[in-house]
């Protein structure tokens, strides 16, 4: 693999901690580059970045391999990232199921555990007993605990990221201005870092390198709601108060069925589990989330099996989906859109049976550049794995304002 122009440096002495991350972010994304390739990947003067390195070997977030010949020069040193010196815990707190996953600083996922979200008198109490889950999880992960960064957590929003508070998500009865950070950091013991699952989703594929190449490029999350994550220069798009995204609310079918909001078509009535359920008309509405997920199953089933009724409830949500999708891509002029999430893999096949057409008719600049339509590459425990990515993302992304370099406080 070529390794891609990342990051560019700066050979200014106060910006040594933003080039830290710019070389960490190098070998991170081109596992094996060498001193002399990290200089041309980033811009930076050999000097800093030997003694960049220096620092990083010496904190042992990064190693060395065996030195290999190149040509008549002096032989390259392969370096990497030192997969085991970090880690970070994601969580994804859904209505239905909770998700917890071990990331180590490679971005790879060593330990997951997954249950159904705890039932507990109050919101409060459920974050406890996601909590205390998280302590064990650890725990049986058997990793040092001072490798461990912090816990990312995502769930749906409306999440108030500065406060770390959940207020009041659709599918969430009862969460009314839950501190998830608060409670999380005293039963757990860590750093603890909120933000809306799609928000996560999407920091899930960058980390991955899905938008490495694309500077427009969006996530649809597909889980018991619909949401964008909107991915520019390759960073979310997060908007006044990290709540962008919501796709739910927008009308893509105005002849549609009546929303709760009060419109007529909006994407979740026609998308929504709950709604295709409906749809379906399998009789009366399914009692519990655990209950709804196995009807969407069971809806599955019948549209593979190619029964009539279901095929065009499953279709007629595809073509629903396809037209959100459109309306974010033209919106941004996305070049490379990854759809993901819960309930995305039963949906995928009817999604790209109807959307090459609707895409090649109706996305704006078609003819000027092609969308790639693509499935997630993190695979279906996207919202947990974002949530971790977003703290080894905070901590050591080369991104100046936000970042925070552990664990060395010394900056050049
Ligand atoms: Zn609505």
């Amino acid at each position: 693999m070529t390794p891609r122009r990342g990051p560019r440096g700066a050979n200014l002495g106060q910006l040594g901690t933003f080039n830290q991350a710019v070389v960490l972010h190098a070998i991170r994304t081109a596992p094996g580059v060498s001193r002399v390739e990290i200089g041309e990947l980033t811009g930076l003067a050999g000097q800093t970045v030997t003694n960049i390195c220096r620092r990083l070997l010496r904190d042992g977030l990064i190693r060395e391999g065996e030195p290999v010949a190149a040509g008549q020069g002096k032989p390259r040193t392969p370096l990497s990232i030192d997969a085991a010196a970090r880690y970070a815990v994601g969580v994804h707190i859904d209505p239905a199921l909770t998700t917890l996953v071990l990331l180590d600083l490679a971005g790879l996922t060593v330990a997951t555990d997954r249950f159904a979200t705890p039932v507990a008198p109050d919101a409060v109490a459920t974050v406890t007993a996601v909590g205390e889950r998280v302590l064990s999880f650890v725990a049986a992960a058997d990793v040092p605990r001072e490798r461990i960064l912090g816990v990312g957590v995502a769930t749906p929003g409306p999440v108030d990221v500065a406060r770390g508070v959940v207020d009041n998500p659709p599918h969430l009865p009862g969460w009314r201005q839950v501190p998830v950070r608060a409670e999380l950091e005293r039963v757990v013991g860590l750093p603890v870092q909120l933000e809306k699952d799609v928000v996560a989703a999407a920091t899930a594929e960058i980390w991955a390198g899905t938008f490495a190449s694309a500077t427009s490029a969006a996530l649809i999350y597909l889980g018991t709601g619909i949401g964008a994550g909107l991915v520019v220069n390759g960073e979310v798009l997060r908007g006044a108060s990290n709540n962008a995204g919501e796709l739910g609310q927008i009308v893509v079918d105005q002849g549609g069925e009546q929303c709760r909001c009060g419109q007529r078509g909006c994407t979740k009535v026609i998308i929504s589990a709950e709604e295709m359920v409906r749809q379906s008309g399998d009789g009366s509405s399914p009692s519990s989330l655990v209950e709804l997920d196995a009807e969407l199953r069971r809806l599955y089933d019948r549209a593979d099996a190619g029964e009539e009724h279901a095929l065009e409830v499953v279709h007629s949500s595809a073509v629903a989906m396809v037209r959100a999708a459109l309306l974010v891509t033209n919106l941004l002029d996305v070049e490379r859109l990854v759809l993901g999430g819960p309930y995305w893999t039963r949906m995928s096949p009817y999604f790209f049976t109807v959307a090459p057409a609707m895409f090649a008719e109706h996305a704006a600049a078609h003819d000027i550049h092609p969308v790639e339509l693509l499935d997630t590459t993190v695979g279906e425990h996207l919202a947990a794995v974002g949530a971790a990515s977003l703290v080894l993302d905070r901590t050591y992304s080369p991104r100046p304002g936000t970042l925070v370099i552990a664990p060395s406080p010394r900056t050049t």
